[in-house]
């Protein structure tokens, strides 16, 4: 087994939630017993205690379960170029990684991506009254809008759409005319499926239904 004395952490901080990378080497157990790996924020993410020149205690505290665990590793394994899963020891859920740098950062990244994605789906489904509806009639809106459909009366064809929690609106920021246009339940959608053009009446706030 290759065993290069250096290895990467890759911690979510329980305190500010960033997600950082600390590389630590076995010179660091040189002096001391204890490591404290801090976060930008200042608070101890994880602490390393060299029990023996074999063993190795990882103690952190846990997002998940809320209170402290406790892992060991051996020499050959902590310094090893396998990537290591450190888990919840509750209920297993993965909190971090440690490993050889380029692997670690591979797997931190992909964590932050999968992470944003969440976060963009759950404010899109908080948001609005209907997410399912929305996008179909956003799906619909920009099919009009492809086929010359979306137009205001002043003569302007560029239209802004904006999204509001149960409804469209489109604007005309030449005249300020606008028409909102439900987008909450099926019936909206349906009524909207019938449409080909969507014409806001120059310098009018209207709603779709009474205008068509
Ligand atoms: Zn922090
Ligand atoms: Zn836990
Ligand atoms: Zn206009």
């Amino acid at each position: 087994m290759l065993l290069d004395f250096s290895t990467t952490f890759a911690w979510r901080c329980p305190f500010c939630g960033e997600l950082e990378l600390n590389e630590i080497n076995i010179f660091y157990f040189s002096g001391s017993s204890r490591l404290e790996i801090k976060c930008g924020c200042d608070f101890t993410k994880l602490i390393i205690i060299k029990n023996n020149s074999k063993r190795y205690q990882l103690k952190y505290n846990c997002i998940i379960c809320e209170s402290e665990h406790r892992i060991f590793y051996t020499q050959s394994e902590l310094w090893s170029n396998q990537v290591k899963k450190i888990k919840c020891v509750e209920n297993g859920a993965e909190l971090g990684y440690l490993g050889p740098y380029a692997e670690v950062k591979k797997l931190a990244d992909l964590e932050e991506e999968y992470l944003e994605l969440m976060m963009d789906k759950l404010e899109f489904e908080d948001y609005f009254s209907n997410p399912e509806v929305m996008l179909s009639v956003l799906n619909i809106l920009h099919d009009i809008a492809e086929n010359s459909g979306l137009i205001c009366q002043c003569g302007n064809e560029d239209i802004e759409i904006e999204m509001l929690p149960g409804k469209v609106k489109l604007t005309c920021h030449q005249c300020y005319g606008a028409i909102n246009i439900n987008a909450e339940t099926k019936d909206d959608l349906l009524f909207l499926k019938k449409l080909r053009k969507v014409k806001i009446l120059e310098g009018v706030v209207s709603a779709l239904e009474r205008t068509n």
